[in-house]
């Protein structure tokens, strides 16, 4: 059915149509994205447009990149994620997976801003691009699994290094920023703490070891740290907060019971990181804190240990410089003049740890992912249809 689709509208497909198609595959990050996927690529198709696919091992997830225009050096790459995150729980008042235009010329549905509308934006230029006279190339670049932690970017960045001869220079990630110029991006990490601990009778605190007494250390160690890379003057302005933050979300089910001493307990934290900062050095302050506790608890209890692990690897932070050729290019090609940072994670920061100039530019309003009744205005997806074209013509003269 969606193959007809695109056949016959293939030519004349608005942003608005393609939205349509592409929020139809209901694509959570973690699921095989085939479906959205190959609906992409029949699109393409019939454009007479190349891609290369770059497939998870077993072949049930894959990214998706192309050019279009000439292989020379100093090309864009538009970047975005096909995934959505889930809707379970949440009250929706029209079908989620249905794009529903109300009268309040808004466009409801899960993925219309983050951040299918921005692909569809991307979709709705690809005639433009292929009858623009490019003097530089425009690449697609489409990942997966984004929502649970950007996990395809880095292999999609570096697969397209590999793949071109030519160099691009730069990469626009269509994240929802109400077309504003983003050049700043938190970077982040999720952590999983284990602690085992010894059993015992509850009167016995001081011979055997508690892990839950050793958790809420550790808690209170990661609050303090936080606050110390405040007093030290870890700060950047441009981040609300301005300053990286250690926060403790779940603390997992521990103890059996009130007089019985706990011997597991464990409890997972993210760290969302200011440019300045490094996950990993906050980690390893971490790591020899417990170290220490380590060496004192073992005395007790030889078999006391503090694992911790990764649960989500490493998003590096977005320090994108607003005075760079891809900002200026940007800046002067959207209304908005001022530049911004924002706190949530992207893939942004992954792109230009690959050596691309990147920065965050897409439509839509980043209070509306993620949440019940998602939308994105019809002014929204004009506007960022509006930017693709322009950023074509700019390219072209
Ligand atoms: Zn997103």
């Amino acid at each position: 059915m969606f193959n007809l689709t695109v056949k016959k509208l293939s030519q004349i497909m608005t942003t608005k149509q393609i939205l349509t198609q592409l929020v139809s595959f209901p694509v959570l990050g973690g699921d095989s994205n085939l479906s959205i996927l190959e609906w992409i690529k029949e699109y393409l198709d019939n454009h007479g447009v190349s891609y290369t696919l770059v497939p998870n091992e077993e072949g049930t997830k894959a990214s998706l990149h192309a050019r279009i225009g000439p292989a020379v050096d100093g090309g864009v790459i538009l970047s975005g994620h096909m995934d959505v995150v889930p809707v379970a729980g949440q009250e929706w008042s029209t079908d989620p997976f249905v794009l529903t235009e109300k009268s309040d010329s808004k466009l409801y549905a899960r993925g219309s801003c983050d951040m299918k509308g921005f692909l569809a934006c991307c979709l709705a230029n690809i005639a433009n691009m292929k009858a623009a006279n490019l003097k530089k190339p425009i690449y697609l670049a489409f990942s997966y699994d984004e929502e649970i932690g950007c996990l395809a970017a880095p292999e999609l960045a570096a697969h397209i290094k590999s793949t071109y001869q030519e160099k691009p220079a730069y990469a626009i990630i269509g994240e929802p920023s109400m077309m504003q110029c983003t050049v700043g991006q938190k970077g982040i990490v999720i952590y999983k703490t284990t602690v085992n601990g010894s059993a015992g009778h509850s009167s016995r605190i001081r011979q055997e070891v508690s892990a839950i007494h050793v958790v809420a250390k550790l808690i209170v160690w990661l609050e303090q740290k936080m606050d110390k890379l405040i007093a030290d003057g870890h700060i950047d302005d441009r981040f609300t907060p301005p300053h990286t933050s250690i926060h403790c979300g779940i603390l997992e089910q521990s103890g059996i019971a009130p007089n019985v001493i706990a011997d597991y307990s464990s409890f997972q934290w993210d760290v969302r990181v200011i440019p300045k900062d490094k996950a990993s050095d906050i980690r390893a302050d971490f790591t020899a804190y417990c170290s220490t506790l380590e060496e004192e608890y073992q005395k007790r209890f030889p078999d006391f240990k503090i694992v911790t692990e990764e649960v989500h690897s490493d998003v590096p932070a977005l320090d994108g410089d607003e005075n760079g050729e891809l900002a200026k290019t940007v800046l002067s090609l959207i209304d908005n003049k001022q530049v911004n940072a924002v706190s949530y994670a992207a893939e942004a920061g992954q792109f230009a740890e690959a050596d691309f100039e990147a920065i965050i530019c897409g439509p839509g309003d980043i209070a509306q992912a993620h949440r019940a009744n998602e939308f994105i205005s019809i002014e929204q997806l004009d506007l960022g249809t509006k930017f693709i074209s322009d950023l074509i013509d700019h390219l072209s003269d």
